[in-house]
């Protein structure tokens, strides 16, 4: 399989019809699975043998979604999750401890910043964010010596700045770290951050990987080139853990061991996983990822064009926009399209803002990104509200920003609902 292209991947990858079974992925709608043998469940309690257990732990319909998203990322194991929060949640504990520190590159989800600076905070695991256009030696000047993890995203949601993900990358190996990288707005179809370094992706596939809003989901990728040994850094995932009778991770399942101990220690311990039914119907969105990436992208590029000209639009950001700061990255990372999510500001600030939402008719007001549908979204009022207007700023928000997601619609259906709103 690995070696088709991305489209065909898209619609083949993760589920293989053996002779006389369903054609289409089967939902395993099922906790727990039968044995003969009282051996073999032992062994399985043990990780002595692979196999269904119990559906917090694994599932088949699950874990064919996970095989699909491997694929498409070119990791070498994946691990899905009850959400894109409990994905990265999963994804940092997996790394640090309490007394331990992340580095974070400021333009985050405002979930993703406030799980630092709330949650993982009280659980004694620190964050510094770092503005995402600060330099190497910067950044690298914010690094200590119990910082385990670099943590940011491809595609900032919502300014829409791209990821220098080399560099980062870079720096995070010359620290003997991993770059733990959230490619929710990219998806594996548009970048793929282990062709550029990073080690460790995560997604909310609630958004393009399921793609049709019915399902919240995550997915934690691992690309299986961080080596925990070599770094010495990461006693949990090479020395003996108790509950597993003294096992060590990467004794014995080598380069995946850090996405078995996510399974089989977070997962078992937390128990946010993925329903079977949520798995099958992200995995038919995931089937027409390739598709609708390319005319989410196509679409979102030629509205960013209309409205970088538009009188009433006092700035814009699109990554593919020759305007962008993101331009050249964007021209490095994102060469088949830069996704249908777009941000600018209205002319008149945040009171005209909320007059344009109010004014569209096509395009709803849903909080949401990243499905086949057009919408829009204030995040200073909306997903960012919990942040302080300093925070804001430090994560890109202006006031009148507008988070615009450009569904698969007829394009000239979007660009007139959107220009008679503008002129409302
Ligand atoms: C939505 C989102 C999340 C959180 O995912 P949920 O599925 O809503 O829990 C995390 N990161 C990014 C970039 C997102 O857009």
């Amino acid at each position: 399989m690995e070696n088709y292209s991305q489209e065909t991947l898209c619609v083949q990858a993760g589920y293989e019809a053996k002779n006389g079974e369903p054609r289409i992925l089967p939902i395993v709608q099922s906790t727990t699975y039968k044995y003969d043998d009282a051996d073999e469940v032992g062994k399985l309690f043990d990780l002595e043998a692979e196999g269904h257990m119990y559906s917090r732990i694994s599932n088949p319909t699950v874990g064919a979604l996970e095989n699909k998203i491997t694929v498409l990322e070119g990791g070498i194991g994946a691990l899905a999750t009850s959400s894109g929060q409990s994905a990265n949640l999963i994804a940092i504990l997996t790394i640090c401890s309490a007394n331990e520190h992340v580095l974070a590159l400021s333009n985050l989800y405002g979930g993703t910043f406030t799980l630092f600076t709330s949650t993982l905070k009280k659980m004694g695991i620190e964050a510094t964010f770092v503005d995402h256009k600060a330099s190497s030696s910067e950044i690298q000047s914010h690094i200590k010596d119990n910082t385990k993890l670099i943590f940011a995203e491809t595609i900032g949601n919502p300014g829409v700045d791209v990821l220098d993900i080399e560099t980062i990358a870079n720096i995070a190996h010359e620290n003997s770290i991993p770059l733990v990288v959230d490619n929710t707005f990219a998806t594996p179809y548009l970048c793929r951050p282990f062709d550029f370094g990073a080690d460790i992706v995560t997604h909310s596939t609630t958004k393009y990987l399921d793609g049709h809003a019915t399902s919240v989901g995550g997915i934690i990728v691992d690309s299986g080139k961080f080596d925990w040994e070599k770094s010495g850094k990461f006693p949990h995932l090479t020395s003996q853990d108790p509950t597993y009778h003294g096992l060590s991770y990467t004794e014995k399942f080598k380069e995946a061991a850090y996405i078995v101990k996510a399974r089989v220690a977070f997962l078992r311990d937390m128990g946010n996983t993925m329903s079977p039914f949520n798995a099958f119907l992200t995995n038919i969105g995931a089937e027409t990822l390739a598709l609708r990436m390319e005319r989410h992208s196509e679409n979102a590029f030629k509205i960013a064009k209309f409205l970088e000209n538009h009188p009433n639009v006092s700035w814009i950001n699109y990554p593919l926009l020759e305007s962008s700061e993101s331009y050249e990255l964007a021209k490095k990372y994102l060469k088949k399209g830069a996704s249908g999510i777009i941000s600018f500001g209205i002319k008149g600030g945040a009171k005209e803002g909320k007059k344009f939402i109010n004014s569209l008719e096509l395009a709803s007001l849903v909080v949401h990104v990243g499905d086949i549908r057009t919408h829009v979204l204030h995040p200073a009022s909306m997903t960012h509200r919990q942040l302080s207007e300093d925070q804001q700023i430090k994560a890109g928000i202006k006031p009148d920003m507008i988070r615009l997601s450009v569904g698969i619609e007829n394009v000239d259906d979007i660009i007139r609902d959107l220009d008679k709103a503008l002129r409302s």
